[in-house]
Parts: structure tokens; C-alpha cells; sequence
């Protein structure tokens, strides 16, 4: 999955504000994108050095290996060499460290850019000095992280797995029912009400699998596998999804890549299921 990052290591530090020394790395997030070093269709974290008076200061996002990283604002001018790429060719970054951190930034970035005045009572926010969080300069209101916990359920049927496609994904990509956890709402009930919701059945015997944190939507994906209860035919709910069916292991469609839950969670399916080929 894209979070695992092993045997590099990535500790999110306390926000705070600092020069950005030489070697550091820098994240500048903008309009939904973030500067990289392009060389040929490669993207690498600029360094301070690279950007020279570009950059000055940022906040400490963490450290790689031991190595700062920083998020910082740049100035208007995009620095020869550098481009800002969008998060969508970032999520198909071939170094699996610099995906994920550029991720965990986006995410954090998101957060103190949409909390810079305080919706209590509209005064400026600024870091918290002993926690990850925001403080309100004049009320003391304290906003941590958005974090958004969602479930992600592969449903089996015997040897059939459900898979929906949703009428956001152009072709014929499919992945599993998910849906965010409502206010005063277990995760066990999540998974049965978006099930029902999104295609009409019931489940049972729901085991959670693991969780994976899911920066580029401010998520918490917790996994879950179940199994179909009942007869209920499949109903898709015609809002979020265009179809949903049962597949066979050996005639998946299109199905989520390695890095996330969803695809990890469908080939441990596919590797269950599969019939040898004589
Ligand atoms: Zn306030």
C-alpha cells in the first residue's frame, strides 16, 4: 500500500514554524498541486538549495530518516526546472517515499490553509505549540487535523466477490462499496448501511482486515471483509454507483493498483479464489 514505506522511515513532527536549512526538502502545495523537480517524466522533492531565495521559511512537516521536511509558500514565479504537478500524476510517482510524503503534506497543507480564521469567532489561527493542532489568537478554539474515517467492504458471495462502479470512473474500473461513518455511528453499522444504500443487500459476519490513512481525501480507510446474508437481488442505488455485480476471480475487471486497501484487499480474493488452469 502506499502508506508502507518500510524500511524508510517518516515521522510527522510537531507544526512549527523555521528557516529551512539547505538540504531540507520542500513541499509548496498550490491550487491542488505541488512543485516538484522535474527531470524528464521523473518528479523529485526540491531541496532548499535548489530553490535558493525562492523559499525561506515553512512549517516543519516531519522527518525522513531523519531528514527535515518543510511545507512552505514560494513566491509567484515558478523556479526554472520545477513545474507543480497535480496529485493525480503524483499518485502515479514511481518512488514510493516521495509519493507519500508529498501526500501526508497535501493533506496537513489542506487543513491549515482551510483553518486560517477561527469559525467560532473569526479571529486569525495559528500553530499550537505543544500539539499537532490550531489555536484561535483570541478565543483559544483548538482544531486538529480533518480526519474523515470511511469503511471499505469486500462483500463475497461463495466464491464471487461484489465489485461497483462508480459513475465518476470513466471505463470499466471497479472497486468495493465504501462510504464515510456518519456522527453517533459504529464502523460495524457503517458497513451495513452503505451496503444497503448503495446496492439494496444485506451482510454478515463483517471482520475487519486494517486500516490506511488517505491523505489526498483527508481519510481513514478502515478495510472490512463480509459475507452476503439473505436474497436480496443486487439494487444499485443509481447516484454514486452505475453498476455493481458479482465477478469471478479468474474475470476480474479493472480493478484499484497495489496502493491502496481496496486493491490490496481484492487480490488477497483473487489469490483465495483463482482456479489453476489445467
Ligand atoms: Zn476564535
Amino acid at each position: 500500500m502506499i502508506n508502507e514505506i518500510a524500511p524508510n522511515i517518516f515521522n510527522i513532527s510537531l507544526l512549527r514554524r523555521g528557516n529551512i536549512k539547505s538540504e531540507e526538502q520542500v513541499l509548496c502545495y498550490k491550487n491542488g498541486k505541488v512543485l516538484m523537480k522535474t527531470i524528464e517524466d521523473k518528479f523529485i522533492i526540491p531541496q532548499k538549495n535548489e530553490l535558493g531565495e525562492w523559499v525561506s521559511e515553512g512549517i516543519l512537516l516531519g522527518e525522513i530518516d531523519g531528514e527535515k521536511c518543510f511545507i512552505a509558500e514560494g513566491k509567484e514565479e515558478v523556479p526554472q526546472g520545477f513545474d507543480y504537478v497535480g496529485m493525480r500524476d503524483i499518485r502515479r510517482h514511481p518512488d514510493k517515499l516521495s509519493k507519500w510524503i508529498t501526500a501526508v503534506g497535501f493533506h496537513l497543507y489542506n487543513w491549515i490553509n482551510d483553518n486560517k480564521f477561527c469559525g467560532r469567532c473569526g479571529n486569525s489561527m495559528e500553530l499550537k505549540n505543544d500539539e499537532r493542532a490550531l489555536k484561535c489568537t483570541s478565543c483559544k478554539n483548538i482544531i486538529f487535523p480533518k480526519l474523515s474515517p470511511a469503511i471499505i467492504v469486500a462483500i463475497t458471495k461463495g466464491d464471487k466477490l461484489l465489485l461497483a462502479k462508480n459513475k465518476l470512473h470513466p471505463g470499466s474500473f471497479y472497486s468495493l462499496i465504501a462510504g464515510y461513518v456518519e456522527a453517533g455511528e459504529t464502523i460495524e453499522e457503517t458497513v451495513k448501511r452503505e451496503v444497503m444504500e448503495e446496492v439494496g443487500i444485506d451482510v454478515k459476519n463483517i471482520s475487519y482486515y486494517k486500516s490506511q490513512p488517505w491523505p489526498f481525501s483527508s481519510s481513514l480507510m478502515l478495510g472490512f471483509f463480509a459475507e452476503y446474508d439473505g436474497n436480496k437481488p443486487i439494487k444499485v442505488d443509481g447516484i454514486e454507483l452505475s453498476h455493481a455485480d458479482w465477478f469471478d476471480a479468474n474475470n476480474l475487471p479493472e480493478i484499484p493498483n497495489r496502493d491502496s486497501v481496496a486493491g490490496e484487499m481484492i487480490r488477497i480474493f483473487r489469490d483465495k479464489n483463482k482456479r489453476q488452469s489445467l
